[in-house]
């Protein structure tokens, strides 16, 4: 058997689609977000990223910086095991402490990743709770797919954001049987937000277990960076909460939060949670610095916003369509996977602007996008440059405009 040649040969179809993922090789520079240095020979030295997930630039605060490098001169490099094995720092602790409370919960796991931690507490909920049934929002992330098929158990797909076909899916289950209702709050892709008030009443109603996704909600939304939860007054009624340290608290790391019960149910039967070492006790230390300057500064929140709202007007004045949602992710529909690609190369060779492509399968065929996310760190004439080079590729390749 060749395993090259098929290899090669699936990776041909993907090439052929325009679905074969590229990844640009940077060097973000700290100090100077949304600036990164390129190491690609066609494109300027220094560009601008566009579509970072870092999205109030805590990656490079002072503080979570500090934090880090006091916790490594203090404990090394790495966390030496597992979190039964020796592996279980203060720094985790005091960060699952933290977390516990940033969703006034009473207590909280933490996770390498958030994709583990959606892929260990789901399937650890489905395959130890006796006949669980699973329902999953029909946009969740692959992360909760990937759980939930792990687990075994019994699942229902509900229309994305839909109470009202949540509502008749639950009311056909047997009335004893175990349910959990797996959805999210800020849907990334589309920049969607759950009518999570909604799907919790049915979800009460029905007496299922509410499991959130909120990694594209935390630091960002609610008084505290609680996520959307904090912010519609929901949390409590949540069973579990999930998110991340990846993303708006520029680190890396997953956890869930929940009853103390709950979380020492996952903690002593998840296996990716258990046979894997824990994270840096430097990793946790500088993001115990990250939630806990979230929880009280609103400076970098408010900026993101205005840079948001700016970039949405200019888009607007343009007539560069994109896609209309209440939250931080501005989607441009570009709906051809080849040209989606093109203008993603023409805007980082030409114009040092670094979006990537977003492709099925990450989105459906014919929905492929650009998606910004703007900073607080994005300037004003970041904003208009970015929107000037768009203006230009849309005359040259021809692309609709919105409609006044
Ligand atoms: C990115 C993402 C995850 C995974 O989080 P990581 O910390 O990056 O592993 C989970 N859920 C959703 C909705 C995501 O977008």
């Amino acid at each position: 058997m060749d395993f090259d040649a098929m290899f090669n040969a699936q990776l041909d179809d993907l090439k052929q689609e325009g679905n074969y993922r590229v990844f640009a090789e940077l060097e973000r520079r700290c100090g100077a977000y949304p600036r990164a240095k390129s190491h690609d020979d066609l494109t300027p030295d220094e560009v601008t990223v566009w579509c970072s997930n870092d999205y109030l630039g805590m990656g490079q605060h002072q503080d979570v910086r500090d934090a880090m490098k006091a916790a490594v001169d203090s404990c090394g490099a790495g966390a030496g095991g597992t979190r039964n094995i020796s592996g279980t720092n203060h720094h985790h602790v005091r960060l699952e402490a933290e977390l516990a409370d940033l969703h006034r919960k009473e207590a909280a796991l933490l996770f390498t990743s958030g994709y583990v931690s959606n892929w260990a507490a789901l399937s650890t909920l489905g395959s130890r709770i006796p006949d669980a049934v699973i329902l999953s929002d029909a946009l969740n992330h692959a992360s909760m797919i990937e759980g939930i098929r792990h687990s075994r158990a019994r699942k229902v797909i509900w229309k994305h954001n839909d109470p009202e076909d949540l509502d008749r899916k639950l009311a056909v289950l047997p009335a004893n049987a175990p349910k959990i209702v797996a959805f999210e709050s800020v849907y990334s892709m589309d920049g969607d937000i759950s009518p999570m008030a909604e799907i919790v009443e049915v979800a009460e109603k029905h007496g299922a277990m509410t499991y959130l996704d909120e990694v594209h909600a935390v630091g960002l939304y609610g008084p505290r960076g609680g996520g959307v939860s904090e912010r519609e007054g929901l949390a409590d009624r949540i069973t579990l909460i999930e998110g991340t340290l990846g993303k708006a608290y520029g680190c890396v790391g997953g956890y869930i939060t929940g009853s103390a019960a709950l979380c020492d149910f996952i903690r002593s039967f998840a296996s990716g949670f258990i046979f894997t070492t824990a994270l840096p006790p430097a990793v946790a230390a500088a993001a115990l610095t990250s939630v806990r300057h979230l929880k009280t500064s609103q400076v970098e929140r408010q900026a993101q916003r205005r840079q948001v709202a700016r970039l949405r007007a200019k888009l607007d004045a343009q007539g560069i369509p994109h896609m209309d949602n209440p939250s931080h992710i501005i989607p441009v529909m570009i709906k051809d996977p080849v040209k989606c690609r093109m203008l993603s190369d023409i805007l980082m060779r030409d114009w040092g602007i670094y979006v990537q492509p977003i492709n099925y399968p990450t989105v459906p065929k014919g929905t492929e996008r650009l998606r910004f996310t703007p900073s607080p760190l994005h300037s004003d004439a970041d904003i208009d440059r970015l929107v000037e080079a768009l203006t230009v590729l849309w005359k040259q390749c021809a692309l609709a405009h919105a409609v006044a």
